[in-house]
């Protein structure tokens, strides 16, 4: 037996009880002739005390960091206890250990702080997993594994796999392809998520189908994306959004409870994408705190009546003019204006310029733009913002969709600096009423907002069908029908990150067919692309919807962390790299051979 406990389990209760123990080496001390050896595994760390008489054996066999080692001895009080540690009262006193493996010394240090950088941690990955920080995130993924697992089998959920040798349909991002051997010239592809079989399978009858599953797709990875990721992915058939709503929401409530301890008892908030977009300026809000973005002018229209006659020129031919009102900041100096002056200048913000209102305590007005408004309109203004005294007013003045961006970033900046973005505070919210239609200005099309499997809101199927025409200006689609029709599709959002979205799917052969035209693709094309699934719903298709929760930021938050890497056990770099194996790699020409491929030279 290579041990009767592990390295985390042993209490004062314990005392005197002969032990075998296995793990690694974390530091050797050495106090004269008795040697300190603390001594990890998985389940805790516990200390060693090899007595003089081990001396000669120790000589013989010196430890260093990282060795595995089994020891057998017995468990004694310490006189020196150490109550960070649960098995801080006791330590071992040894009478024979053995080496069962060496190790070289490791390129950075296992500990919670440690000397590794990124990449260092990455190539060594397999080391890294050992500290105790990152054991605690797969502990935490684990438990929302097992915690969705159970919730889901409990509601009659069956977990059945799909394949990931598909067929390429490139839709939303690019596709990961494989070269089939056995077909030369042909490919497969890495599905993107399960969407089709997952919508086969209700057609099929399987009426709560789920799946734990990765999901391929071959984008520019931007900050904290993984080219292959996990989805909790989930479809219900006979359901409408609500039945949706309700069960996703008892599976987040779930996931609080049995991860994080906590009674989400809070009705779980809902808003347009109409009012996340004009409040907070983007579909995925963080509504811990308030701070809604204020609109003193929509193009032509004043809000703001000063605006009308400004003579600021800022102001007066900017297409849009938001203001966000940050509390009790007033007192914020010259220095730190100007430094966030920087900030929105950017490239990632992309502003000319900030522009801001102080509400002093005594309520007069100090402002960047004194020149040209009064006292009087100051105050108009603060009282728009819904300012008091004390706060301060940002404003941000330029295209439209570039300043709604920015000023949701600041607004999120500025919460951050002011500490309202609470890691142990969690709210979620569904956003809904998507548009349906998105314009691609670059292809001059309109293409899906989720994907072309989502239904349009009843009201809308007429709009949809009947206005399949082509947009002659590509900056005239906002007149365009296509971009007032909206989506029976939902996200759920938590702390300012989209966490889950899904849809109510067309289930019905000729509405889906029109998605494809209205998407603009042929009839020859759909059928190439998509026959199957246009078969499957001449077979009796059930209304049908469902969701998928991004597993990895999911786990991430609720750990407390911006990064998703952390939660994964064996991630990829920023440029898609898996820097231990160091892939993707070249493969030789055999392999290429047997593959019919001949490469390019570049
Ligand atoms: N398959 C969708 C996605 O990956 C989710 C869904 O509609 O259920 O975003």
């Amino acid at each position: 037996m290579y041990r009767t406990h592990t390295c985390g389990e042993l209490r004062l209760s314990n005392k005197d009880a002969q032990v075998t123990l296995a793990g690694w080496v974390q530091t050797v001390r050495k106090f004269g002739a008795i040697t300190f050896i603390d001594m990890r595994d998985r389940y805790g760390i516990t200390q060693l005390l090899f007595g003089e008489d081990l001396n000669a054996q120790l000589e013989l066999n010196p430890l260093g960091r990282e060795f595995v080692l089994q020891i057998k001895g017995k468990v004694s009080e310490r006189s020196n206890k150490n109550k960070n540690l649960p098995t801080g009262d006791i330590e071992i006193l040894v009478d024979e250990f053995k080496v069962l493996n060496k190790s070289a010394v490791p390129p950075f240090t296992i500990t919670d702080e440690t000397d590794g950088g990124d990449d260092l941690r990455m190539k060594y990955r397999y080391l890294d997993l050992r500290r105790n920080i990152i054991k605690k995130n797969l502990e935490l993924r684990y438990a929302v594994n097992r915690s969705a697992r159970n919730y889901l089998h409990e509601n009659g959920f069956y977990d059945i796999e799909t394949p990931f040798l598909i067929k390429s349909t490139p839709e939303g991002a690019r596709d990961f392809v494989v070269p089939s051997r056995m077909n030369a010239g042909e490919f497969y592809a890495l599905p993107q998520s399960p969407q089709t079989f997952k919508q086969l399978l209700m057609v099929s009858g399987y009426d709560r189908y789920y799946q734990i599953v990765k999901c391929f797709r071959d984008e520019d990875l931007r900050a904290d994306r993984q080219p292959e990721f996990t989805q909790i992915d989930c479809e219900m058939a006979f359901v409408e959004q609500e039945d949706i709503i309700n069960m996703f929401e008892g599976l987040a409530k779930r996931i609080f409870k049995d991860v994080k301890g906590i009674d989400y008892t809070d009705a779980i908030e809902r808003m347009s994408w109409e009012d996340a977009m004009w409040n907070y300026g983007n579909d995925k809000p963080d509504i811990r705190f308030e701070m809604k973005i204020q609109n003193l002018k929509v193009q032509n229209e004043n809000y703001f009546e000063a605006l009308a006659t400004t003579e600021f020129a800022v102001f007066k031919n900017a297409e849009t003019v938001l203001a966000i009102s940050i509390p009790n900041a007033a007192e914020y100096t010259r220095k730190q204006t100007d430094e966030l002056t920087e900030w929105v200048k950017r490239p990632q913000i992309g502003m000319q310029g900030l522009a801001f209102v102080k509400v002093n305590a005594d309520e007069t007005y100090k402002s960047s733009f004194d020149k040209f408004f009064n006292e009087a309109q100051l105050k108009e203004l603060a009282s728009f913002c819904k300012a008091g005294k004390g706060d301060l007013i940002l404003v941000l003045a330029g295209r439209e969709e570039r300043t709604r961006k920015a000023i949701s970033e600041l607004r999120l900046e500025m919460a951050k600096r002011f500490g309202l973005r609470k890691d142990n505070e969690f709210k979620l919210l569904w956003v809904l009423d998507f548009p349906l239609f998105e314009y691609d200005e670059e292809f001059n099309r309109w293409v899906a907002r989720h994907h072309p499997f989502t239904s349009p809101k009843p009201g809308d199927i007429d709009a949809m069908i009947n206005n399949n025409h082509a947009i002659e200006v590509a900056e005239k689609y906002l007149d365009h029908p296509y971009s007032k029709i909206k989506a029976n599709a939902y996200d759920i959002v938590l702390n300012g990150n989209e966490i889950g979205g899904g849809s109510i799917r067309i289930y019905q052969r000729e509405l889906q067919e029109k998605m494809f035209a209205a998407l603009g693709m042929s009839k020859e094309e759909a059928q190439h692309k998509f026959g199957f699934l246009l078969g499957a719903f001449e077979y009796g298709a059930p209304p049908h919807g469902g969701i998928a929760f991004g597993f990895d930021r999911l786990c991430a938050i609720l750990g407390g962390s911006e990064s998703i890497r952390d939660f994964i056990a064996f991630p990829k770099n920023n440029s898609g790299r898996d820097v231990m194996l160091d892939a993707p790699s070249t493969i030789d020409d055999k392999q290429l051979e047997e593959l019919s491929i001949k490469l390019k030279k570049v």
